[in-house]
């Protein structure tokens, strides 16, 4: 599948980004999505605060679809404040959201570095809300029909940036969807970026929500991946 649309990403060649820790425009924070769980628990020890509280945050991110610090209400404020100094939840900005008919909702995402993705949220007649993600800046693969590749790849997503397509989807649900399918044919080959899709997946499959809020929700059922072109 080719997620196509008004645009597509053109720019300089920025090379292949590794995972980074800290978002370039803000050497000063940590971009929260990007650290792995253990090294959001080692800040908590760092500065004096019992793990649970990270899972505390983790939660909020998640599941709760929480879109700042401080919604999350049963944290002691001195710690929201603390975070909100040292991580950025987000990196990117929605440049522009699309509504479909049957129910589809498109966003483009401008990463931190003027790049753009898209992510595309599915509606079913059965219930189902599919996320649809990317996985690269451009494309290598050269598919004859797509755009996506014309001007080959410029960068591969990043862990956060993966996780984030997926946190900005889910928040467009009602409280009685959840998300029950993630399939990863969006912009780039997701093969070309497995250190970064893999563990983004695997934070998907443990903390996006599988529960939705209301009597009226499907029932929870395991989160289903498809990578596949
Ligand atoms: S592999 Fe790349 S070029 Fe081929 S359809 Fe997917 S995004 Fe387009």
């Amino acid at each position: 599948m080719k997620i196509s649309g008004d645009w597509r990403c053109r720019g300089p060649s920025l090379g292949v980004v590794a995972n980074f820790l800290r978002i370039a425009e803000d050497e000063s924070m940590f971009y929260l999505l990007n650290q792995t769980p253990e090294e959001f628990e080692n800040w908590f020890a760092e500065h004096g605060f019992p793990g649970y509280r990270a899972r505390q945050v983790q939660n909020w991110v998640f599941k709760k679809r929480a879109a700042g610090f401080d919604e999350m209400t049963d944290l002691p404020l001195a710690l929201r404040t603390q975070l909100a100094e040292s991580f950025r939840i987000w990196s990117a900005e929605i440049a522009a959201h699309q509504k479909a008919e049957d129910g589809s909702e498109k966003l483009l995402l401008k990463l931190h570095d003027g790049e753009g993705v898209e992510c595309v949220l599915l509606r079913d007649d059965r219930h189902h809300c599919t996320a649809c993600i990317s996985t690269q800046v451009g494309c290598s693969m050269g598919c004859v029909f797509c755009a996506t590749g014309l001007d080959g790849v410029i960068r591969n997503l990043t862990v956060g940036e993966i996780i984030e397509q997926m946190l900005q989807l889910q928040r467009l649900l009602t409280a009685e969807e959840r998300l029950s399918n993630i399939v990863v044919m969006g912009m780039g080959e997701p093969l070309m970026n497995l250190d970064a899709l893999m563990p983004a997946l695997a934070a998907a499959r443990s903390s996006v929500s599988r529960t939705a809020n209301t009597s009226r929700a499907t029932p929870a059922r395991r989160l289903v991946f498809v990578v596949r072109k």
